[in-house]
């Protein structure tokens, strides 16, 4: 084994206790059969479960514990920003993510090592039969197809986060100091050889998805606002249709209440949307760190 060929695996995990055992046990002997160095980095993202001592149990039972790094939050800042800590601390020089929900299968770990070490630098996923809700589905589907026109990508589903990343895509990932971001448009906005590929997809077996509508739509802004104008672009537009409206409605002496609701209903939407760039204007120029580490656990066995 040489030491610039470590693969780094990268997991968030919020109050995942009921998944975390099951997890190791199917990822280690992944790992373990790749006969390769690896490392395991586990971002505990406040979790409120006892996910944090089973990461740590398991550092120290296990007989590959030492390949287990554990970055502990002090709070919760988010599946991406756990990711983007994750990054920060790797090592390897192929990296790859997953969720600790076992939605994503370890066993598949070996398919995106080898297009990483074919020379793609990054691999995208799409996933077969996937697991999830219909409301879910559908909502992706149209995500997917909006996102492809805003940024100009063909990806085919932008939320499977087992996804490969090398060693310079990571980097640049790192340089970037954007509060908020998307890791999959991120890494393919940088990407020069990417490739996208097929990966099964399990139900969530225990516990359940921390994604509520409400963070599902944040989420949604994050992807739109952090890869385009395309929004503020909508309303200059919207605005000049507002207006040649009003002069015809004007002409043909139409002045229906109808029409003030509808015009207050695009005013409104519209605010909100620049209010949305200038408040993640706000949250950029005030510097604030990304996310705060309590501690890192390491094992030196
Ligand atoms: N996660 C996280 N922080 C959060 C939300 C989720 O670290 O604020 C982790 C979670 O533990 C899991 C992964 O991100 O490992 C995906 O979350 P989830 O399964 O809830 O998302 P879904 O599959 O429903 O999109
Ligand atoms: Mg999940």
């Amino acid at each position: 084994m040489n030491n610039n060929n470590i693969i780094s695996i990268v997991i968030p995990v919020y109050n995942e206790q009921d998944n975390l055992p099951e997890l190791f046990r199917r990822l280690f002997p992944v790992m373990e059969n790749l006969n390769r160095q690896y490392e395991i980095i586990l971002v505990n993202d406040g979790s409120r479960d006892s996910s944090l001592p089973l990461m740590l149990q398991e550092q120290k039972n296990n007989p590959n514990g030492r390949n287990l790094r554990v970055i502990d939050f002090n709070g919760n800042f988010g599946q991406h920003t756990a990711i983007l800590a994750g990054f920060k601390a790797s090592k390897g020089n192929h990296i790859i993510t997953l969720d600790a929900d076992l939605q994503n299968p370890p066993e598949e770990i070996p398919k995106l090592l080898s297009l990483l070490e074919n020379g793609h630098d990054v691999v995208g996923t799409v996933r077969k039969n996937r697991k999830d809700s219909f409301f879910r589905r559908y909502a992706s589907k149209l995500v997917n197809k909006l996102m492809n026109k805003v940024t100009g990508f063909t990806l085919h589903d932008y939320g499977c986060m087992l996804r490969g990343y090398s060693r310079g895509i990571v980097d640049i990932i790192n340089e970037c100091g954007e509060v908020s971001t998307f890791i999959p448009a991120l890494a393919q906005k940088f990407a020069v050889n990417p490739v996208e590929i097929e990966v099964s997809h399990s139900q969530r077996e225990k516990g359940e998805s921390k994604y509520s509508l409400f963070r599902l739509i944040r989420l949604q802004f994050d992807l739109m606002t952090a890869f385009s104008l395309f929004p503020l672009q909508m309303i200059t537009i919207l605005g000049a249709l507002i207006f040649g409206t009003g002069i015809i409605l004007a002409l043909f002496g139409i002045f229906g209440r109808a029409v003030d609701f509808v015009l207050a209903g695009i005013v409104v939407t519209c605010t909100g949307i620049t209010s949305e760039y200038t408040g993640r204007i706000y949250q950029e120029v005030r510097k604030r760190p990304r996310y705060i580490i309590r501690k890192i656990y390491e094992e030196d066995k």
